[in-house]
C-alpha cells in the first residue's frame, strides 16, 4: 500500500507578516505539481491571509499550536475552531519546544488533539526524545509514551487523521542529523506500535515524517529509507529554495 508522503514547513517563531506572505508566495510560484503533500505551518497571525494566498494552490496550511481549552476566557489562546476558521486544514501538535518551554504534557497534548480533530483539522503529531534519554537508551519507551499518552486513545477513524513526526529533540535546530540508520530503526519501531494498536493495515497507511536538522542536503537520504515518509522542516523551510529542494528530494 502507498501511503502520503509529505513535506511540512513548520516556521515557528520567525517572519512578520509581509516576509511570511512573501515566502508562501513565491512557494506558490514555485510549487504547483509537487510529488508529496506539502504543508507550511505558520505563526496564528499569518493563517488567514497565507490560507487565503495558498487556497488555489496543492499547499495546505499548518498552525504550529491551539489551546487545550475550548473557547472562552482564556486571554490570549487561539482555538482549534479559530484556527480551523482560518482556512488552515493542519495543526502541528506535540512539538518539543511546546513541551519543553511551555510545560505541555501528555494531558494537555492529548486535549488539544482532541480539540484539533473536532474542529476538522488534521494534526501532525510530534515526538522525540532528548538527548540524555538517547544516551542511556530509553528513546523507544520515552517515543512509546509519548504516543500513549496523548494519542493512542483515539478511534480508528480519528487515526485516519494524525500524521506522526519524529522529531529526536537533540537533532532540532542543532545541525545534529539522526543518521538514516537511527532515523530508520526508530520509524520501524514508531509503525510497529501503530500496527499493535491499529492493525497492519492502519500502520501501513500511517505517515511518519522525520524532523531534526533535516536540510536540502541530508533529506534525499532519509526519505529513501522505508519507513520514512517526508519530513518536518524548521530552519529550512524559512528559505524558499531550500524548503523547494527539500520537496523535491521526496
Ligand atoms: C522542527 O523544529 O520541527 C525542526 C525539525 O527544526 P530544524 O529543522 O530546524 O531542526
Amino acid at each position: 500500500m502507498s501511503r502520503l508522503k509529505m513535506v511540512a514547513g513548520n516556521w515557528k517563531m520567525n517572519k512578520t507578516l509581509q516576509e511570511g506572505v512573501a515566502l508562501a508566495a513565491q512557494l506558490k510560484e514555485d510549487v504547483k505539481n509537487p510529488s508529496c503533500a506539502v504543508v507550511i505551518g505558520t505563526p496564528f497571525i499569518h493563517l488567514a491571509t497565507v490560507a487565503e494566498l495558498l487556497k488555489d494552490s496543492p499547499i495546505k496550511v499548518a498552525a504550529e499550536n491551539c489551546a487545550d481549552k475550548e473557547k472562552g476566557a482564556f486571554t490570549g489562546e487561539v482555538s482549534a475552531e479559530m484556527v480551523r476558521s482560518t482556512g488552515a486544514t493542519y495543526c502541528i501538535l506535540g512539538h518539543s519546544e511546546r513541551r519543553a518551554y511551555y510545560h505541555e504534557d501528555y494531558e494537555i497534548l492529548k486535549n488539544k488533539v482532541e480539540l484539533a480533530l473536532a474542529n476538522g483539522l488534521d494534526v501532525i503529531f510530534c515526538i522525540g526524545e532528548v538527548k540524555e534519554e538517547r544516551e542511556s537508551g530509553k528513546q523507544n519507551e520515552v517515543v512509546q509514551a509519548q504516543l500513549d499518552g496523548s494519542v493512542f486513545h483515539l478511534s480508528a477513524g480519528q487515526w485516519k487523521h494524525i500524521t506522526l513526526a519524529y522529531e529526536p529533540v537533540w537533532a532540532i535546530g542543532t545541525g545534529l542529523t539522526a543518521t538514516p540508520s537511527q532515523a530508520q530503526d526508530m520509524h520501524a519501531f514508531i509503525r510497529s506500535l501503530v500496527a499493535d494498536k491499529y492493525g497492519a493495515e492502519a500502520a501501513e497507511a500511517t505517515t511518519i515524517l522525520y524532523g531534526g536538522s533535516c536540510n536540502e542536503k541530508n533529506a534525499a537520504e532519509l526519505f529513501a529509507c522505508p519507513d520514512i515518509d517526508g519530513g518536518l522542516i524548521g530552519g529550512a523551510a524559512l528559505v524558499a529554495e531550500k524548503f523547494e529542494a527539500i520537496i523535491a528530494a521526496r
